[in-house]
């Protein structure tokens, strides 16, 4: 009897473990929810193996996406900077890509063809995506090389434009050509944030030139170890609401500019999506009167990984809060509001001061809450 309870004790032991362990991987998954209309597709489409000058084999790009729950990525190799080549062979510039959706192919994970095109100011460096064969953008004239990617049916974007090396000062600036491109509709989306870096120039940017906002990581070695995973950290992703989950559902997504990035705890992105993105994440679970009180216990239940900052624009205040809130990531939050009296019905107002809706500038939404009867 002893030892079968020992053997039932260590069973659940292994079992609780295990759970324990699922806990841990779920919470590295990139997770926002879908918003009315439109699924939430988590995108990486800026991405280096050692076909060009990343450091690991493409393989690897589809582990780390798996692990960080991306539903889409691309490799984007640069057509003309492979400083690997005295290694490995690459007269085929889409072997990065059928090596990475050949490892992609059991899993619920996509993979679109996709090359950097890699020249100097201007126009710079440009992603092309949804391409259909990278050799046939070895084109030296920089606007030719945009024809034909959209011959092909690419959805372009500038990357980095406030990039160090091609800007001393950080500040992206549209040149001539740029401006010729978005006139002729041959360059689609910009990056306001590429790896570990934001350009609110490149939102303004997006935001007059009719642009896609573009969050990439550009990740040439380790996401866990640029990002610092394992201590909670997470990558730059676009969020590109679809209509489909599918390439062409995406592809569609960037044409009609519906993202929002999602980089360092913060959302960037036009309005008309980020306002519904937010209010998808955010739910009032409880409502509940701290006896004959006034005091209102307001419990928020977050289903995203933003741990959102609040600050407070209605009239009422909090009891356990100054007038700026936290919301926790993946769990419930609960507020104290003082409502002076007790009420059936209020609404509260907040700036959402990690989301980006224009340089400077962040957007306020409006939770309205029913008192709950109990
Ligand atoms: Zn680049
Ligand atoms: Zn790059």
């Amino acid at each position: 009897m002893r030892k079968l309870l020992t053997f039932l004790f260590l069973l659940l032991s292994c079992f609780t473990f295990a759970q324990h362990n699922n806990h841990h991987v779920h919470q590295r998954a990139i997770e926002f929810p879908d918003i009315p209309s439109y699924h939430t597709m988590i995108c990486d489409f800026h991405i280096h193996t050692v076909f060009s000058d990343g450091s690991v084999w493409p393989n690897i790009r589809i582990q780390e996406a798996l692990r960080d729950s991306v539903d889409a990525v691309s490799m984007t190799e640069h057509l003309e900077y492979q400083p690997h080549r005295a290694d490995i062979a690459h007269p085929d510039r889409n072997r990065s890509y059928e090596v990475a959706e050949q490892a992609a192919r059991p899993y619920d994970l996509i993979v679109v063809n996709g090359a950097e095109i890699t020249r100097s100011l201007p126009p710079g460096h440009s992603n092309a995506i949804f391409i259909k064969d990278a050799n046939k953008l070895m084109i030296e004239d920089s606007v030719e090389v945009f024809r034909e990617a959209n011959r092909q049916g690419a959805f372009t974007f500038w990357n980095h434009p406030n990039w160090i090396a091609q800007q001393r000062d950080g500040i992206a600036k549209l040149t001539p050509m740029h401006r010729y491109l978005i006139k002729e509709g041959l360059l689609h989306g910009i990056e306001v944030i590429n790896d570990v870096t934001y350009s609110g120039e490149a939102l303004q940017i997006a935001l007059d030139h009719d642009l896609t906002i573009m969050a990439t990581s550009d990740i040439h070695g380790l996401v866990d170890w640029q990002y610092n995973i394992p201590e909670g950290g997470h990558r730059p992703v676009t969020l590109v609401f679809a209509k489909e989950k599918t390439a062409d559902g995406i592809k569609e997504g960037l044409m009609n500019r519906r993202t929002v990035g999602w980089f360092n705890n913060t959302l960037v992105g036009r309005e008309d999506v980020l306002l519904p993105l937010i209010d998808a994440c955010l739910t009032v679970v409880k409502t509940q009167y701290q006896g004959i009180s006034a005091v209102l216990d307001l419990t928020i239940e977050n289903n995203s990984d933003v741990e959102f900052i609040l600050a407070n624009q209605s009239d009422y205040s909090f009891h356990a809060n100054t007038d700026i809130v936290i919301i926790h990531p993946n769990t419930t939050t609960t507020l104290q509001v003082k409502t002076l009296e007790q009420v059936k019905d209020l609404s509260l107002k907040f700036k959402v001061l990690n989301a980006v809706s224009a340089p400077k500038t962040h957007p306020d939404i409006v939770i309205p809450i029913q008192i709950f009867d109990e």
